[in-house]
């Protein structure tokens, strides 16, 4: 039993792993020259610096956790982040802490109050159900956190009106009717020891693996209406697709839209910045600011500091950018969906991950997928 796995990411590597484990010969195809995809990180400074943004582990999915820890000590992490308002930094998401720095003790309290009734202490509420709550003062408050912490935020990260996105990407960060100030209230909160990239090399170091990294997989793959090739062959080979559904299939339903980001990385004086990501939601051009000796297992003792500016903007083929970010909406997904059909016909094909199943998803689902990809896979085989 052979499989081709085009990506060395999350969803890529996870597959690798399981179907060597039960006896497939796998073959991975890697375009970078590292392992990792977009968690690809490297020791700098006394910092794990993520070159494509931070990640950070939470998960309420155990056996994800489980699977992980194979191949990663961990240290405990809970990630906050604060929002810089012209100079005051408040938490986000949202909660009675920013309430209290935003509006005066009286009318905090009478929010409060009015929040507590509504939706009851301790809840998660997404802000644009907050926006249609039939209290004028709580609408008012509602209107007040999209101005200063979503919209700018927003339209700078998608380049589109909020209304122009699926409720659901707003819906990751609620208002939490708490003084909660952890950015994820997942029971598993962790960053490995030794970084991301740590984790793909012990992953992908297995006897039936054979990765090859600095391979443009769409020089050798094609999927066509007769079948899957490869090097020129049809095959019959499980094949998994981790990239962009579109570039593959030569965009012959047109293009899916996707962001990308410029990263600025920048050493810096020891400390920075008072959190591990700064969001800039009320000015300046790009969206945060992350300082990764917060994130990473030693003290941030030194004297500098690794951090990263990030700079979004639309994703354009042949301009050698990324595409980072699904961006989800009706149109694309309505897109998406004729992609993922016409790749449907060829029973030894499989698009997985944020690119291939176009999902805005993170590394913990990217993960569980592809557990039940293999999982699926390695029944099929035995039939
Ligand atoms: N968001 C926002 N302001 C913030 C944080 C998040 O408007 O301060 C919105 C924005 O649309 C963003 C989405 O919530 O794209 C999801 O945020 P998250 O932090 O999950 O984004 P990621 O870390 O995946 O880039």
């Amino acid at each position: 039993m052979r499989a081709i796995i085009v990506g060395a990411g999350f969803s890529g590597a996870t597959c690798a792993r399981c179907l060597a484990e039960n006896g497939f010969s796998v073959t991975v195809l890697e375009k970078n020259n590292t392992v990792g995809g977009n968690a690809f990180d490297e020791y700098k400074n006394g910092a794990y610096v993520h070159k494509y943004g931070p990640h950070i582990f939470h998960t309420q999915k155990q056996r994800v956790f489980e699977f992980l820890s194979r191949f990663t000590e961990w240290f405990p992490y809970e990630h906050r982040v604060l929002a810089n308002l012209n100079g005051t930094f408040i938490p986000v998401p949202f909660n009675l802490e920013s309430l209290r720095k935003t509006f005066p003790p009286e009318k905090a309290d009478k929010l409060e109050n009015a929040l507590k009734r509504g939706y009851g202490e301790n809840k998660k509420v997404p802000i644009l159900e907050l926006k249609k709550d039939p209290d004028k003062d709580v609408r008012e408050f509602a209107d007040f956190v999209f101005d200063n912490v979503f919209r700018f935020y927003t339209e700078k990260q998608w380049g589109r009106k909020p209304e122009e996105l699926d409720p659901t990407v707003m819906q990751r960060v609620p208002v939490y009717i708490s003084y909660e100030d952890r950015y994820f209230t997942d029971a598993y909160q962790y960053q490995p020891k030794r970084g991301f990239t740590a984790i793909f090399e012990k992953m992908l170091d297995h006897e039936n693996i054979a990765v090859e990294l600095g391979c443009d997989a769409l020089k050798r793959l094609s999927v066509t209406e007769d079948g899957v090739f490869f090097d020129g062959k049809k095959t019959d080979d499980v094949v998994i697709y981790t990239g962009q559904a579109d570039e593959l299939l030569h965009y012959r339903f047109g293009k899916l839209s996707y962001r990308s980001l410029r990263f600025e990385f920048r050493t810096v004086k020891n400390p920075f910045q008072p959190a591990a990501v700064v969001n800039y939601t009320v000015s300046e051009d790009y969206t945060r600011i992350s300082e990764f000796n917060k994130f990473t297992c030693e003290k941030a003792e030194g004297e500098l500091s690794e951090i990263v500016y990030e700079y979004p903007l639309e994703y354009e083929t042949d301009r050698g950018m990324i595409a980072y970010y699904p961006v989800a909406n009706e149109e694309n997904v309505a897109l998406y969906k004729k992609y993922a059909n016409f790749v449907a016909k060829h029973k030894n094909f499989y698009l997985t991950g944020r690119l291939g199943s176009y999902k805005y998803i993170n590394m913990d689902v990217a993960v569980d997928n592809a557990l039940t990809l293999a999982d699926t896979i390695c029944k099929e085989a035995e039939k």
